[in-house]
């Protein structure tokens, strides 16, 4: 254990072997088994969903899935902890599908209710564009429910879509000419070469709540580096979306900045499909 920590590290580091380290080894590994049991069983595994604002008009543009599963004592793990340990073993790519599946039928279930017309953000991580069966999968998704690809928008992590060059422009390329859209996660927090950033076939930079929970307040790196993401993307022609917002103050500045959309609990927390169907309804009528 203590050798393969000092391997994940920088090169040259050592490791002296605490028993706290085989208990958080074996913690991870129970997480592992469990996590393992509910892909496979489909089990204590949700999609909530939080909207998408555009700032000038208050319209509900879409929604972002995130998964949730509820472990066996009923309360939720959070997907920080879990989505590492699935990558790591693999059982992302499983996940992954599962979640695309569900949020893709879902849009299908919105359209019936009267919810036309928005479009689905969903996560995905770089060990799921490594599977040979993604793009068959997320196409079969979208042939069973007739859903257009143009609605659904894929999210990859910053340090992610900077990690392995020519798997992601490959990947995202064929994407594109799918007419499915991409969009750039926690956008700021990596460190991108512009570059290469350039060279992405991507429509979308999501600012992340890092810089937008500064906004307003006495640091002011925060308002500068969402300025600047900003004015990036208006020069490479992409959209913008600021995720994190929390306070009307922030929506105003960045509405002010240029920001065409938001994503925060400034409007909603991420729900469940029923309280996100709800929640739209009452605003359309307000
Ligand atoms: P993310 O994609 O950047 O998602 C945004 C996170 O910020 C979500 O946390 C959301 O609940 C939270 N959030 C939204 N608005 C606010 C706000 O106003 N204030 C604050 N403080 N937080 C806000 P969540 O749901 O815990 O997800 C954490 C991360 O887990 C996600 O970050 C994403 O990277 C990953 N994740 C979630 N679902 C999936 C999935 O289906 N697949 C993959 N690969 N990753 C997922
Ligand atoms: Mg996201
Ligand atoms: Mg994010």
């Amino acid at each position: 254990i203590a050798l393969n920590r000092a391997k994940s590290g920088d090169r040259g580091r050592w490791h002296y072997y605490t028993t706290d380290m085989a208990a958080a080894t074996r913690s991870r590994l129970d997480l592992l088994h469990e996590l393992r049991l509910a892909v496979e069983h489909r089990r204590g595994l949700e999609l909530h969903y939080q909207p998408q604002i555009e700032l000038v008009s208050g319209r509900v543009v879409g929604a972002e899935a995130l998964i949730r599963w509820r472990g066996g004592d009923g309360s939720f793990i959070r997907p920080d902890l879990f989505i590492s340990l699935a990558e790591y073993s693999g059982l992302i790519v499983d996940l992954g599908a599962w979640v695309f599946e569900t949020a893709v039928e879902e849009l299908r279930v919105w359209d019936s209710a009267g919810l036309t017309g928005v479009r689905m953000a969903i996560n995905v991580s770089l060990v799921q564009f490594r599977d040979p069966l993604f793009l068959t999968r997320l196409r079969a998704a979208l042939d069973k429910t007739g859903i257009a690809p143009n609605r659904i928008e894929l999210e990859i992590t910053e340090s992610v879509a900077m990690l392995d060059a020519e798997t992601v422009i490959a990947i995202l390329t064929e994407l594109k000419a799918m007419g499915i859209q991409i969009a750039i996660d926690d956008f700021g927090t990596g460190f991108s070469s512009l570059a290469y950033l350039h060279r992405l076939p991507i429509d979308r930079l999501k600012i992340d709540r890092a810089f937008v929970r500064d906004l307003g307040s006495a640091r002011a790196s925060g308002a500068s580096i969402a300025q600047t993401v900003i004015g990036l993307g208006q020069s490479l022609g992409l959209s913008i979306i600021a995720e994190g917002i929390e306070t009307e103050d922030q929506a105003q500045l960045l509405a002010a900045l240029g920001c065409p959309l938001a994503q925060g609990f400034l409007y909603s927390r991420p729900v469940d499909s029923a309280t996100f169907m709800a929640w739209w309804k009452a605003r359309q009528q307000s």
